[in-house]
């Protein structure tokens, strides 16, 4: 009988020692599975933190950008984070066609008429940019006076500076052409190269503003439009601009800034001369890297048109 009970007993005790291994093996797999879904629940919370984040910012973001605060929803919840990008983007188009030129008959008739008004009115105009110096000093002034004017630009100065441009434009200055090279010798070699030089300024413009609709219906002949050495090609380029839907405009006073040897009181001198009884002025200035002196005199510029009674327009108040 012992030697029979001894061999259970033994069992019972291997199957006690079983039991406990099992108990404890169950006990940690029991804890790891807590401590799994403890950590899975910390993260989804910092998930949803960061997304609460992200929406204050964009939410920041986009009332910076001057969309209508009745339209965008910034207590709302993640989910409203796309729609108030969708609003930032329909905002942001409804912009950029709001300020497209467009070449009506109207505004070809008042293009026709653009050196006369009854009433007061100057375009301020800057050719041959955008330079990096100079450009955005004058940008800062206009900005500061709240007004509008009209850049003709150059396309190899675009390519080299695409985000001065796409300041001008964005702030809603005129972009309007000058030209490619303004080298006399190449575009003025026959009436096609005018054209092809507005039409490969106008690509720079475009890739510049990120705007490929963008067309500025408006040159400038480097030089002017009439006289000189070319004048029977200008005549002939005239016609060629119009047929394609380009119009084309000099000016009517002018600083001289482009002789580079005014201070900027003679500027302001040579400026008053010009402009004499002028009721519609079209003012010609540069932009250029050697212009600093145009940038000095801008505000002595803008006070006596100012001072004189004149309203401040841009190109967009004739091609609209
Ligand atoms: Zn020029």
């Amino acid at each position: 009988m012992i030697d029979l009970m001894l061999p259970d007993i033994k069992r019972k005790k291997l199957n006690y020692k079983h039991i406990i291994f099992t108990v404890i093996i169950l006990i940690i797999i029991g804890i790891s599975i807590f401590l799994c879904i403890q950590s899975v629940k910390r993260n989804n919370t910092q998930i949803a933190m960061e997304n609460v984040v992200n929406n204050n910012l964009n939410t920041q973001n986009i009332n910076t950008e001057n969309v209508n605060q009745e339209e965008v929803k910034p207590n709302d919840n993640v989910i409203y984070i796309i729609d108030d990008k969708k609003i930032a983007k329909i905002a942001n188009n409804v912009l950029m066609t709001s300020i497209q030129p467009r070449l009506t008959n109207a505004a070809k008739e008042k293009m026709k008429h653009i050196y006369s008004s009854d009433y007061k009115r100057v375009f301020l105009t800057f050719d041959d940019g955008p330079s990096k110096n100079v450009t955005p000093q004058i940008l800062d002034i206009l900005k500061q006076n709240n007004v509008k004017a009209t850049f003709f630009v150059l396309g190899n100065r675009v390519d080299l500076y695409p985000n001065i441009l796409k300041r001008e434009y964005d702030e809603g200055h005129y972009i309007a052409n000058h030209g490619y090279s303004h080298q006399y010798s190449s575009i003025y070699a026959n009436p096609y190269n005018v054209l092809d030089e507005f039409n490969k300024t106008e690509y720079s413009i475009r890739n510049a503003i990120g705007n490929q609709s963008y067309n500025s219906h408006l040159f400038r002949f480097p030089g002017g439009a009439s006289g000189g050495k070319y004048a029977t090609v200008k005549k002939e380029a005239i016609a060629l601009l119009e047929q394609n839907g380009i119009m084309h405009v000099d000016w009517s006073a002018l600083t001289k800034d482009a002789e580079g040897k005014f201070t900027k009181e003679q500027l302001i001198q040579n400026l008053s001369e010009t402009v004499g009884n002028k009721q519609s002025v079209v003012l010609l200035m540069h932009d250029a890297g050697d212009k600093q002196t145009t940038a000095d005199a801008l505000q002595d510029v803008i006070n006596y048109f100012r001072d004189q009674g004149y309203v401040f327009e841009n190109f967009y108040d004739i091609m609209k």
